[in-house]
């Protein structure tokens, strides 16, 4: 079993429940414990086992000897003027993360409101794809499942009574594929009765296209898969993604066919347009080619510039016409709204705008689920 530890205590929100029950057991606890003490770390937000009022006090003391409860410190909160919000997050040992907040009121009678949560899996990304900022940071180290789960957990306690976040997508920094274990152990949490409750059909992971733990992931949870496709050829998709390399577009391709679908899913091919560079006709005939034999859709996410970057977005008309083509062409396909470009918090945008961030006063040991305090 895989343990972290907070000084010198066990991690107990980076635990399975199984793991928990199995900790708590051999401690001396009934079994209906792990439970408890789950469903107050994970509905409640509880931040201190004294708290844990269905509890004898002598036991509470032994758990808070044992185990601790961690949370991410609140560093920056960013609100942009389209009503997205990006969040900032210390981790332990002073690394920052985000995850952003994306509200979207819906179309009455075509489309539900929602309220996307994206959520980052690692501090950096090893996959150095030459578009997106992130990349630049290189990998610093894994999120344990604790710090993956607490944004979705502290993002909720940070909205006003009756609102919720509806839909969870693994798009924000990092690779969550390359990170798959403790990926596995946060999404049984967020997607357990007991835990976050969210249903698969409202949690998304998107990966570069790591093909054999695609095939893991879908082993394991019937949750979204997004892939990052990007580019219609073997060669311009290995001069912009680096794991082409290990992982041609073909075997990718195979890997999307063989993928075991639940009923009613389709794969998401998200397509980063960069003007010039996979945005011509030849690419549209291409990309329609590549879907075919996939239950898929398409999704296109006009480049987000940047001065970092000479990429350029396609115009507004271009990217609609690409989209034409590949609907005529029986190819569901959307485009994706750019949100939150004003405080770096659009697509390929993170890490980047944070890096050399200080904070006078992190509050590390403290937990807190209040972000109110945050400067704004
Ligand atoms: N590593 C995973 C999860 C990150 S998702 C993955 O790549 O799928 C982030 C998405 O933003 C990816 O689809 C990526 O291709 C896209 N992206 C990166 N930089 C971008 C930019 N400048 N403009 C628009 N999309 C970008």
């Amino acid at each position: 079993m895989a343990r972290f530890l907070t000084d010198g205590r066990i991690d107990l929100k980076s635990m399975t429940l199984d793991e928990l029950q199995a900790e708590l057991v051999a401690l001396g606890h009934p079994r209906f414990r792990a439970k408890q003490v789950y469903k107050w770390v994970w509905q409640r937000g509880v931040s201190d086992f004294m708290d844990m009022s269905n509890i004898a006090k002598d036991a509470r003391t032994q758990l808070a000897e044992h185990f601790s409860i961690d949370f991410l410190a609140p560093a920056m909160r960013l609100d942009s003027e389209d009503g997205t919000t990006k969040y900032v997050w210390q981790v332990a040992d002073g690394h920052h993360i985000e995850s952003v907040l994306i509200p979207d009121p819906g179309i009455e009678g075509h489309s539900k409101p929602r309220m996307t949560l994206c959520m980052s899996s690692q501090v950096g990304c090893a996959m150095a794809c030459s578009f997106c900022l992130t990349g630049d940071l290189g990998l610093t180290r894994n999120l344990r499942p604790a710090e993956i789960i607490n944004q979705a957990l502290q993002v909720q306690a940070s909205l006003p009574e009756g609102q919720r976040i509806t839909n969870l997508v693994f798009m924000g920094m990092g690779e969550p594929l390359h990170n798959l274990s403790n990926l596995l152990r946060a999404l049984g949490v967020l997607l357990d009765e007991d835990g976050l409750n969210f249903s698969h059909r409202k949690v998304t992971v998107s990966t570069v296209g790591l093909v054999p733990q695609m095939l893991k992931l879908a082993s394991v949870t019937p949750v979204n898969l997004a892939v990052s496709l990007n580019a219609t050829t073997e060669e311009t998709r290995a001069q912009v993604m680096p794991i082409t390399r290990r992982y041609g577009l073909e075997d990718l391709m195979r890997g999307c066919r063989e993928f075991p679908l639940p009923h009613a899913k389709r794969i998401t091919f998200e397509y980063v347009m960069m003007r010039g560079f996979n945005d011509t006709w030849d690419d549209a005939a291409r990309l329609v080619k590549l879907m075919s034999g996939v239950k898929s859709k398409v999704n296109l996410i006009p480049y987000n510039e940047n001065p970092q970057r000479e990429i350029l977005r396609p115009s507004d008309e271009h990217v609609k016409a690409f989209q034409h083509f590949l609907v005529s062409r029986g190819v569901q396909c959307s485009v994706r709204r750019t949100r939150g470009i004003d405080v770096s918090a659009a697509c390929g945008q993170l890490g980047k705008a944070t890096q050399g961030l200080r904070i006078e006063e992190a509050n590390i040991e403290g937990p807190t689920v209040s972000l109110d305090d945050a400067p704004a």
